[in-house]
């Protein structure tokens, strides 16, 4: 069967998927336009051609490459002309993703990737001791013991944890002025653990609109369970969250992501996933935070007096944002506040975990080279990116500190520091 759904008992079939695998191999060896999109790419185009271009002679080791080559960063599907509804019906990430379920399923799933992908583990854990954590993510030998434990590559820039996830901030705050509007905010992991001020800074500037906001996240989305092959948790998290979600869409909330990776996991992979009703209703009612607030705007809502400059803005464009086909939404509100916005549609080669991985780190660095360039070529006042797993690397590789979109509103807005921050 052509692309079957996770809900098929074919999904996680070794034949079935040996024959889907060949079938598409041959198609895109045939085809060849995404060779330069990744590595994956030009991997199984030379394994193809080693073997007299017989797609089903590649060995087991071959194919495996092409699969971990692979970081989800969703870029073939839409370029692809033969996605569904096309006959053909190709999918090359899903494909990927179902040939990495089948492979953890037939060997079991690698230590360090089972223990990286504990994103709610180690952030709570990591809150609790954030001043000990921190300075033992800059300690060398802390590091070393890491890689080899977790795969995390000694070199990739940690995040500081905060002493207190942001929901538990929000639960301190007075509860202020009641706004008829309100909308949940699904803070993403990254953003609850590590990166408050995004969230403060969503906060503040949906409350200057008018618009309430309350807290919504209780654990991963599950994406990096998914990701490196544990369909049994990536369920599990998509269930907590989809049960935590569901009831408060149904009083007529949005859910509001401030993270890509994130916001795309909700919207596509939930209903494959649990093929439930309430799965459908939280994927069809999340949106990305820069699209809910251009939503706004165009609602004739948003206030579009912006007493402060931000300059010239370099924006990149995360892969998990094109893929989810909903146009450059924050760098149309970026436009409303800035002297300048510069977009930069290029792969910062982090997706999830995988470009922070030991395994992967020189490949990783590689592919993000054309954001890098472009960044610095612009020469910007600020720069913004709404992921923040890409916002690390810009800043380890430019120096630029790069911020979510709705961080540089609040700036342009003046409301400075939210939270805990402006205590
Ligand atoms: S995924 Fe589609 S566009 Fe890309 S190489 Fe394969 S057939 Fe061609
Ligand atoms: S999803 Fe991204 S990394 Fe994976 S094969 Fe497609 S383009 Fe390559
Ligand atoms: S996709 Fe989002 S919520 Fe899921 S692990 Fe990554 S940052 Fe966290």
């Amino acid at each position: 069967m052509k692309n079957p759904s996770l809900a098929d008992p074919e999904f996680l079939d070794r034949v079935a998927l040996d024959e889907e695998l060949t079938r598409v191999f041959e198609k895109c060896h045939d085809c060849r336009r995404c060779l330069p999109l990744c590595p994956s790419f030009p991997s199984l185009f030379d394994a193809i051609d080693g073997h007299d271009l017989e797609a089903s002679r590649l060995t087991p080791v071959e194919t495996r490459e092409v699969v971990d080559l692979c970081y989800q960063c969703k870029l073939c599907y839409n370029h692809c002309p033969y996605h569904p509804p096309h006959e053909w019906a190709l999918d090359f990430p899903k494909l990927m993703t179902r040939a990495k379920l089948v492979q953890a399923k037939e060997d079991g799933l690698p230590w360090a990737d089972r223990i990286g992908a504990q994103q709610d583990r180690m952030g709570k854990v990591s809150c609790r001791t954030a001043p000990l954590t921190n300075a033992a993510f800059k300690n060398r030998a802390v590091r070393l013991l890491m890689e080899k434990t977790t795969g995390i590559d000694r070199r990739w820039p940690m995040p500081e944890y905060q002493s207190r996830p942001f929901s538990q901030q929000l639960d301190r705050r007075d509860a202020g002025a009641v706004h008829a509007e309100r909308v949940i905010l699904f803070t993403t992991c990254f953003v609850e653990y590590s990166e408050a001020e995004t969230a403060w800074a969503a906060v503040q500037v949906l409350e200057h609109n008018g618009i309430g906001v309350e807290g919504g996240y209780n654990a991963c989305c599950g994406a990096p369970f998914l990701h490196g092959g544990d369909l049994e948790n990536a369920r599990r998290n998509a269930q907590k969250v989809v049960a935590h979600l569901a009831p408060r869409v149904r009083q007529g909330l949005k859910i509001v992501v401030p993270g890509p990776t994130c916001s795309l996991q909700l919207k596509q992979e939930y209903p494959e996933l649990l093929g439930s009703d309430d799965a459908l209703l939280v994927a069809e009612n999340t949106m990305d935070l820069g699209e809910y607030v251009f939503g706004v705007a165009v609602a004739k809502k948003l206030d579009r007096e912006f007493p402060k400059r931000i300059g010239k803005v370099a924006y990149h464009l995360p892969c998990h944002l094109k893929a989810q086909n909903i146009g450059f939404r924050s760098k149309q509100i970026l436009g409303l506040a800035a002297d300048e916005v510069v977009m930069v549609e290029a792969c910062s080669g982090v997706d999830g975990t995988w470009g922070m991985k030991a395994r992967h780190y020189d490949e990783s660095l590689k592919i993000c080279e054309g954001l890098i360039d472009a960044i610095e070529a612009a020469e910007p006042d600020r720069v913004a990116t709404d992921c923040p797993l890409s916002a690390l690397r810009i800043e380890e590789r430019t120096g630029h500190k790069a911020v979510h979109p709705v961080v540089l509103l609040r700036d342009a807005y003046g409301l400075g520091p939210g939270g805990e921050e402006s205590l």
